[in-house]
């Protein structure tokens, strides 16, 4: 099943392209953390949209949508640094997610499809980081191995985007629309195993990224098992997996695109509307 929200914050169950509006019947409230995340706050119970009638519920063609991200304001975004050893490799680390363990993005950064990657600096790079998203069902907590996946909701493509400057990782990943994500969520039963899937990033027309997930250093059992090790994941958290090599700069003007067989395409823009010269950001130095 594929899930997308809407901007004003509508839950709707897309059917090839055909998007059916299931707010009202599954008597979702609106809310800045978007429909689908009380859906899952309620215990994602997929059997309830099963049961309903989809051809007597609104439809709109999918392309009328003002989709938003499936999950506006997750209660938190876990990201995994150097999760691809070609990533590891172009960036001269000597170590990995292994060594770092993981990091903490704001959930204010999130933005859907057809929205703007607003760049903070003019004189910094920021780059692209095409990755799978994992949005998780069920509350997990020091979870083993082996049980780790039935606490995941669905997938989704994501775009860590990243400042290459020197601050921690958690700011220079948590600025405002620095997290895209979607055009939907996957349910996971429809998805299989998520270490089969193939990812592609491209800027401007190039391709940039091109892996399987396959590749990962920490699965997605693995990775979601180790964080909830950690810090207890809720239902709607979303865990950002990792890149794979090709990380770039983007520029204003380019789109980014980011496919994951089976999960969809996401696309956003790049603006540098507001954007300042690094030595003119707030504070003393
Ligand atoms: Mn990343």
């Amino acid at each position: 099943m594929r899930l997308a929200s809407t901007r004003d914050s509508r839950l709707h169950v897309v059917v090839d392209d055909v998007a059916v509006d299931v707010t009202d019947a599954l008597d979702l409230p609106t809310g800045p953390g978007g429909p689908l995340l009380t859906f899952l706050e309620r215990g994602g119970d997929l059997g309830a949209i099963s049961a309903l009638d989809l051809d007597t519920l609104p439809s709109r063609p999918l392309a009328a949508l003002d989709l938003d991200a499936p999950i506006a304001r997750p209660g938190k975004i876990v990201g995994a640094p150097v999760n691809y050893l070609d990533h590891k490799a172009e960036m001269g680390e000597q170590r990995t997610i292994a060594d770092y363990g993981v990091f903490l993005k704001a959930s204010s950064s999130v933005i859907g499809p057809g929205a703007d990657v607003r760049l903070p600096y003019r004189d910094v790079r920021t780059d692209q980081e095409g990755e799978l998203a994992v949005v998780i069902g069920r509350t997990a907590s020091r979870v083993p191995v082996a049980e780790a996946l039935d606490h995941v909701f669905g997938y989704a493509p994501l775009l860590d985007i990243t400042v290459r400057s020197g601050e921690d990782r958690s700011t220079r990943k948590s600025f405002d629309t620095f997290t895209p994500f979607g055009p939907w969520v996957t349910t996971a039963d429809e998805v299989g195993d998520p270490g089969e899937l193939e990812l592609r990033c491209w800027v401007g027309g190039e391709l940039r990224q091109e892996t399987s997930t396959r590749e990962l250093v920490y699965d997605v059992a693995e990775l979601v098992a180790y964080t909830s090790h950690v810090m207890t994941l809720f239902p709607g958290d979303v865990i950002a997996t990792g890149t794979p090599a090709g990380v770039g700069p983007i520029k204003p003007g380019q789109r980014i695109v980011v496919e994951i067989s089976r999960l969809g395409r996401l696309e956003v823009g790049v603006s540098d509307e507001g954007a300042i010269d690094y030595d003119s950001r707030p504070g003393p130095r």
